[in-house]
């Protein structure tokens, strides 16, 4: 029986596995420690509705104190850990204390990747609520904002920037940012989405420095250029939180290695969840780290049951999520298009469509080498979204996805590649 768990990470991750050990009627002893002081809170709006100043932070808790006590759920929270004893069955924190365990879940995250350019003031990342309020403190300020990262996070703080008026360019050494994850033809159609939003880009050029402080900064790229900035944000990829653990014996690359049911390789009393998790995904047959919400609420839930039913562990083999607010686009991808090798576009997404109240809407089907249908990524199409997720757990074949969505998006919408 296990008597205590101890999860180390009090964000969306911890918290999950936190509520779902309760709702599967664990009655242990649970302790939930966070290296940030305030209560737990989600961070997909900080990009969004929190920086641009429309919701306030209430919304964005993730666990009260109150709701904590009820589910007998032990908050201690603005102390970090330091390092993990797996020999001791303990976890040390900053300040010494040591917490025994009989089952730890690490679930540290990820952190923002640290901007290598230094300024005096004006310069940010964004990862926690604490960055999110300096940067909206920032761009409530009139002046041009420059965004370092034409990645989803970067995207968003664009637009989030734009909504409040703020002139912003988009520097990015990458000519198409989102060509990585979406294939170059779909990638460039999210720059002509940051175009007619009247933000400009500097794609395929780098940043040699920024120098100044805040309303008064220098942004030098690689190409010669010089950009002026009031404010720029540093939005080039996160990093997963597991330096703390360098000391634990744990095998640690990229995250915590672990096995399909989320257990540290060598050490079966710890499980991994969330960002700082690596773990052995069945359908792919490689290892992986995935740096989505829903990654973190899906794999919490797994990871709860496992560590209350360890006679009947169960595999962590998800269709991954991801999904982006970016202007008038409601982005969402199913599936892991990076496994693909070719795709089809249905729909027009330089052209509005009636059907999504004047929005455009389309979906990208991907296939990979053996004709399997491996990912979509759907714009403002949420009925296409329920058949991908749908046809994707299922295994289905690229061709019969494909004769779905044209059939749901009816004799208008052929596909265009
Ligand atoms: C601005 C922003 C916007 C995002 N938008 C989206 C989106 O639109 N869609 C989407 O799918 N995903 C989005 N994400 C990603 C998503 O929020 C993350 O995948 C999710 O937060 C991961 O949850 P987690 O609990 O694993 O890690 P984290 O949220 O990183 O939380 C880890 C927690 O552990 C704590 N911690 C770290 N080290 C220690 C330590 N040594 N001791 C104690 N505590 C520690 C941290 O302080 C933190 O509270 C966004 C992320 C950010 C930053």
């Amino acid at each position: 029986m296990t008597a205590s768990v101890v999860i180390v990470g009090s964000s969306v991750a911890g918290v999950r596995t936190a509520q779902a050990l309760r709702r599967g009627a664990y009655e242990g002893r649970i302790v939930l420690l966070g290296a940030e002081s305030e209560l737990p809170y989600d961070k997909p709006p900080l990009s969004k509705q929190f920086l641009a100043g429309e919701w306030p932070a209430e919304r964005v808790a993730l666990l009260s104190a109150e709701a904590a006590e009820q589910a007998r759920i032990e908050l201690q929270l603005g102390v970090a850990a330091d390092h993990l004893d797996v020999a001791e069955r303990q976890v040390v924190m900053a300040n010494g204390k040591r917490i025994g365990y009989d089952v730890v879940v690490l679930a540290t995250g990820s952190q923002a990747r640290p901007s290598p350019w230094v300024a005096e003031s004006g310069l940010h990342v964004l990862r926690t609520i604490a960055d999110s309020q300096a940067l909206a403190a920032d761009l409530a300020r009139d002046g041009p904002v420059v965004v370092v990262g034409g990645g989803f996070i970067g995207a968003e703080v664009a637009a989030t920037a734009r909504s409040l008026g703020r002139e912003v360019t988009i520097v990015d050494p990458l000519e198409v940012p989102v060509g990585r994850l979406l294939g170059r033809e779909v990638g460039s159609m999210f720059v002509d989405l940051h175009h007619r939003n009247r933000v400009a880009t500097h794609f395929g050029t780098g940043v040699k420095s920024v120098e100044g402080r805040a309303g008064q900064l220098t942004v030098r790229l690689t190409d010669g250029q010089t950009l002026t900035a009031a404010t720029v944000v540093v939005g080039i990829g996160a990093l997963p939180n597991d330096s703390w653990l360098a000391s634990s014996g744990l095998l640690v690359d990229d995250g915590v290695v672990c096995d399909e049911y989320c257990r540290a390789v060598n050490a079966p009393e710890v499980f991994a969840v969330g960002d700082v998790a690596r773990w052995m995904h069945l359908g792919y047959g490689e290892s992986c780290r995935v740096e989505h919400w829903t990654n973190a609420v899906d794999q919490a839930a797994c990871v709860a049951h496992n560590v209350f039913h360890p006679e009947a562990l169960r595999a962590y083999r998800p269709v991954e999520y991801v999904w982006s607010d970016q202007y008038d686009w409601k982005i969402q991808i199913v599936g892991r298009p990076t496994r693909a090798t070719s795709h089809c576009l249905i729909g027009d997404l330089g052209r509005p469509s009636a059907r999504a109240a004047g929005k455009p809407r389309a979906v990208a089907l991907y296939k990979d080498d053996s004709a399997q249908f491996t990912a979509a990524a759907i714009v403002n199409w949420p009925k296409a979204l329920v058949t991908a997720r749908r046809l994707l757990a299922v295994g289905s074949s690229f061709d019969d996805a494909l004769s779905q969505l044209e059939q749901l998006a009816g004799p208008r919408m052929e596909p265009i590649s």
